[in-house]
């Protein structure tokens, strides 16, 4: 250790670390930051040391209370290291968005010696992925005009089914399906890149939620399987936003489906519990392979049975329902076994 030391010299390798680095007493105030955290925030070494971290006398203090609460519940209370993404505000006024975490540093008896806070500056990338953000809301709108244009040709053209043989016929329908498929591709797109960009506010309406699952099973149009409801709900009136809800369900729903050989089982599951509504969408179908698992709700992820039996899709399903029940503060998970089935719940709040 001692060689190492003498080699190294850690606090010359800590003070020249390109991350920003930053020790703290248990109550947070600063006793070191390194050149980067100068750098970065504008801020001298008289400046920072001396005052408490995270807050309006430094780059701090930009984030609402909740933010601060649940970091200091995590590194003070459970004694566990709190990873998260922070707006700061340089002493040029500046605001940067950082990657950040802060772990406690233990004595042999378990308190609480130090504080190690770290923060990559991520303000570029978080623009970048905005501005693509952006470009594929653009050009989702923009592919949506030609394609409207098609259907209705499509459309007149069906409607003069007289003057058309068979086989053309079967090839309009063939285009009539594939153009439908792109309209809905688009509209996931335009609704995950609203939900990405963080600019939408699920709304609050009244809904009676076994008439929205009732509307969604309809539009389905389902007769190879049979689909049954059980509802465990005093009361089935919610509080939710009925477009990205009706969405979740068909999402899961139409998964249900194709993932499951003609003839399968497909439950609908809903119980309530403190406010809290738990939907189960189970079904009896190929099942997720162990090694895909993790991946499954990753944008334009499949898994590597998805297409048995020629069944088609783009992987943004899963997604794009993660992202709407996340922004709706709710939870969504998944049991599956190969062959036998797969159950995905998800949770909302019901006021
Ligand atoms: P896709 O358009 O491919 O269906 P999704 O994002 O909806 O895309 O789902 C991602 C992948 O998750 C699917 O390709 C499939 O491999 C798997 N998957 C989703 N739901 C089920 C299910 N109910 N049973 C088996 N596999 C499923």
């Amino acid at each position: 250790m001692k060689n190492i030391k003498k080699i190294l010299g850690f606090k010359k390798a800590v003070l020249n670390s390109t991350e920003h680095i930053m020790i703290t007493n248990p109550e947070g105030i600063i006793l070191f930051a390194n050149h980067a955290a100068e750098k970065m925030t504008g801020f001298n070494k008289k400046e920072i040391i001396g005052k408490k971290a995270g807050t309006k006398d430094l780059w701090g203090g930009q984030m609402d209370e909740a933010f601060y609460k649940k970091m200091w519940q995590k590194i003070k209370i459970e004694k566990k290291v709190f990873h998260g993404i922070i707006k700061n505000k340089k002493k040029n006024g500046k605001y940067y968005f950082a990657q950040t975490s802060v772990a406690p540093v233990l004595d042999k008896n378990g308190n609480i010696q130090y504080f190690v806070g770290n923060e990559h500056d991520i303000t570029k990338e978080l623009e970048i992925d905005r501005i693509k953000t952006e470009f594929i809301s653009l050009a989702s709108h923009q592919l949506k005009t030609p394609l409207t244009r098609i259907k209705i040709v499509i459309e007149e053209l069906l409607k003069n089914k007289g003057n058309l043989d068979k086989e053309q016929k079967k090839y309009l329908r063939i285009i009539k399906e594939s153009s439908a498929d792109m309209f809905e591709l688009i509209d996931m797109l335009i609704n995950i890149s609203k939900l990405e960009s963080g600019k939408i506010v699920l709304s609050k309406e009244q809904i009676n939620l076994k008439n929205l699952i009732n509307e969604v099973v309809e539009t389905l149009k389902e007769e190879n399987h049979k689909i049954f409801k059980k509802y465990s709900l005093k009361n089935t009136n919610i509080i939710g936003d009925n477009k990205f809800l009706k969405e979740l369900y068909k999402n899961l729903l139409t998964n249900a489906i194709k993932y499951t050989p003609k003839k399968g089982k497909i439950t609908i599951l809903i119980k309530e519990s403190k406010g809290t509504i738990l939907s189960e969408i189970k079904d009896t179908g190929i099942g997720i392979p162990e090694k895909d698992k993790k991946r499954i709700f990753e944008k334009f992820f499949r898994a590597s049975n998805s297409s048995e039996g020629e069944k088609t899709g783009n992987g943004l399903g899963l997604y794009l329902v993660k992202q709407i029940v996340e922004a709706a503060g709710g939870k969504i998970w998944f049991k599956s076994k190969l062959n036998q089935g797969t159950s995905f719940y998800f949770t909302i709040q019901s006021h």
